[in-house]
């Protein structure tokens, strides 16, 4: 038999063919279901009746007890309109219809007595509630009224077709009325009681039906507790499922390439920090488990060196590296810095892009298929066919938001046997989310920059201060600095954003002319190597300011920039500007971010700024931004491959709650991992009912 709540919504009661198709279109609802997971947005407290004396506010809803004490019509034509005097031992307030005025002549008496209920505001001077709901006061007591009314999301198509918030809250009641209906429990019994939860099916009524503001919260906890839970489940089931079914290769021994680097070329202290991560990463690589970990740490914290460290120990135990980053320059300058970090060793390093001439690849891919090669830098192009590699047993992903789950994939089916996987972000994401959006991988956090660092200073900058803005340019590139101007990518038009950096080029290039400066510009117009060849005057230190667009966001390395100029900052996400300030501050001098703006900001950007101007943490900066923004949009990142769907919890607010959920999660699969207990049979349907009604990424990821 099919499901109660998997019925069709055009067999519920109230909903012909024409309902169901809008119901579907406007609200996503097939289902019973769906409907009955179409949570109110708030409630509105009916639990006590205001004096009409005591109404002043003009926003929220209120309820009245009263009589109407006479009807009167004003206005002609289309401002033709029904008032009705209300009155009640304090005083008196207008109802007003615009519409329908002989439908309520007709239905409602002078003298007798009322419960109304509408929002109050001011018309013509004086309190009046348009179109209020009105009921005998009979009638109101004995109907079955909650004192919470909800309140539904809807919109002007259903609002059109008499699906207002009411009508769909009784469509809502027609569910719970329905002959046959019936709410499967999702959570074993035993866990309900333990954690002292509410029922499904209960949860659900008081949701849509409930008494008082107590029970709201403890029916909404449970739905929560519920959405958090099955995602961590899922998440942390893959895991188990993976390290179960699939052997790792063992790096067991620490060889000469490590140990030579370690003591001839490492020009600096490991920072603790990066100690603790390559301890974490030899654990994981010595366990005979295949490794999925995740590399958090900000910019400039030193991930390369720790990926570079690991490299050498997947050859020193006879394997081949490769490492992923998202662009060319990228993949180029980790390429140099490779090399040069390598120098005097005997460790083979090539490099692989879009660009490499046929002649350089076909050596590539005979040194990858012979085992010379030991380390292959590159960008997307690692992924393609021909590049075979003969013991593929580390693989390396850089700022791993920019490569999706599906490209990843395909560097792992480089061996029959999948190599080990650290992908590195700089993009620090709040504990949180990170456990939600790469809950199955497990996470290493970089917290602790380089010694002598001196932490960036940042300015915010209006328009008008232009000036002081390009006199402090000058003194800083006098003094041998040099700086970084970005214009923001503007992605309906790239004409725009060609037009914008050009015109502040000229206006640059006046402030500071040749010969004594030199001003360079990189833009979507240039092919590949001239972009290189800018990038590279820049980084000889042979240009004072290097003009882009967003092109340098990640990744680029030149210690002696120290002054990062962000024109139109109020375009850029919290989170990118971070990522662009990164850029300077990596030597040893004061650095500095200035982020100019016009001179009108939304409340939203200037919340942006001003946590930009408060802190250099990216943690800090994560949390920022995931409440500003919500986690909304952060759905579309998903990383796991794992479906997740909230309809009531909240990453941003519900963080112990996930923790919490989390944890019970743990134990039951420490019990019982692949869910084969009486107990959790229940568990394992929930699962594969979810999984079905979602594409599966899970083979992948
Ligand atoms: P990330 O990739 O995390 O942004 P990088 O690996 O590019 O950071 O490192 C930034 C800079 O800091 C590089 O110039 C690197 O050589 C230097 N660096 C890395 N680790 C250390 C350390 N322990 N002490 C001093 N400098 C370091
Ligand atoms: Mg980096």
């Amino acid at each position: 038999m099919e499901n109660f709540l998997d019925t069709d919504i055009k067999f519920l009661k109230g909903v012909g063919p024409k309902k169901a198709e809008l119901l579907k279109k406007e609200l996503g609802a097939f289902t019973f279901k769906d409907l009955l997971y179409h949570f109110p947005f708030k409630y509105i407290d009916r639990s006590r009746f205001y004096k009409i004396a005591e109404i002043n506010s003009v926003n929220a809803h209120i309820q009245i007890k009263g009589k109407i004490s006479a009807f009167r019509s004003e206005g002609s034509k289309y401002r033709k309109r029904l008032i009705a005097r209300f009155v009640d031992t304090s005083g008196e307030i207008e109802l007003v219809w615009f519409q329908g005025a002989n439908w309520a002549l007709k239905n409602y008496q002078v003298g007798a007595e009322y419960v109304v209920f509408g929002k109050p505001s001011i018309f013509n001077k004086r309190l009046s509630i348009a179109h209020p709901e009105i009921e005998p006061v009979g009638k109101y007591t004995e109907g079955e009224k909650s004192a919470f009314v909800p309140q539904y999301n809807t919109t002007e198509k259903l609002k059109s077709s008499y699906l207002n918030s009411k009508a769909i809250h009784g469509l809502i009641r027609n569910i719970f009325n329905s002959p046959n209906f019936n709410i499967d429990e999702t959570l074993p019994p035993q866990l309900i009681s333990k954690l002292k939860l509410v029922g499904l099916s209960d949860a659900l009524k008081i949701i849509h039906f409930p008494n008082n503001s107590a029970e709201i919260q403890k029916a909404e906890s449970r739905i929560k507790f519920e959405e958090l839970f099955f995602i961590q489940l899922n998440l942390l089931k893959l895991k188990t499922g993976r390290q179960k079914k699939i052997r790792g290769f063992v790096f067991s021994k620490v060889g000469d390439s490590f140990n030579n680097f370690y003591k001839q070329n490492l020009p600096f202290e490991l920072t603790n920090a990066q100690k603790r991560v390559i301890k974490e990463i030899r654990h994981d690589t010595g366990s005979g488990k295949q490794m999925n970990r995740l590399l958090q740490g900000d910019v400039g914290s030193g991930k390369t060196l720790v990926a570079l460290m690991i490299m050498l120990l997947a050859k020193d135990n006879g394997f081949q590296s490769s490492m992923m980053a998202p662009t060319e320059i990228l993949a180029q300058q980790h390429y140099q810095t490779l090399i040069k970090m390598l120098d005097n060793l005997d460790v083979n390093v090539k490099v692989l892009t879009g660009s490499t001439k046929k002649k350089d690849r076909e050596e590539i891919f005979s040194e990858l298929r012979s085992g010379r090669l030991d380390i292959l830098v590159g960008t997307h192009a690692l992924i393609e066919d021909p590049v075979v590699f003969s013991n593929l047993g580390m693989v390396i992903i850089d700022e791993q938001h920019r490569f999706g789950v599906a490209q990843r994939a395909k560097l792992w089916k480089k061996n029959n046997q999948p190599p080990h996987v650290l992908v590195m972000t700089a993009t620090p994401i709040p504990r949180t989310l990170a456990m939600t959006l790469y809950g199955d991988l497990d996470v290493s956090i970089i917290d602790e920059l380089p010694p002598g660092r001196k932490p960036i200073q940042t300015y915010h900058f209006r328009e008008n201060k232009r000036l002081a803005m390009t006199g402090f340019l000058r003194k800083q590139i006098d003094r041998g600095q040099q700086a970084y101007i970005v214009y923001p990518l503007i992605k309906e038009s790239e004409k725009l954003d060609f037009k914008n950096l050009e015109v502040g080029f000229d206006g640059m290039v006046q402030v500071f002319s040749p010969p004594n400066y030199n001003v360079i510009c990189i833009h979507g117009k240039l092919k590949p190597a001239e972009k290189d060849n800018a990038m590279k005057t820049f980084k000889d230190g042979k240009a004072h300011i290097l003009m882009a667009t967003t092109v340098i966001e990640v990744g680029v390395d030149v210690p002696n920039a120290t002054i990062m100029v962000i024109e139109s900052a109020e375009r850029f996400g919290l989170t990118q500007l971070h990522q662009l300030r990164g850029r300077v501050g990596r030597g040893g001098d004061q650095s500095y971010c200035i982020l100019m703006t016009s001179d009108k900001l939304t409340t939203e950007a200037r919340k942006r700024l001003e946590a930009m101007v408060a802190t250099n943490d990216g943690f800090e900066i994560a949390e920022a931004d995931l409440k500003l923004r919500g986690p909304g949009d952060l759905e579309g990142t998903q990383q796991s491959g794992i479906p997740f769907d909230l309809k009531m919890a909240n990453i941003a607010r519900d963080g112990q709650l996930l923790q919490f959920a989390r944890n019970v999660a743990e134990e039951i699969l420490d019990n019982d991992p692949s869910l084969e207990s009486t107990e959790n049979t229940v568990l394992m349907k929930e699962l594969n009912r979810q999984k079905k009604s979602h594409t599966d990424w899970s083979v992948i990821s």
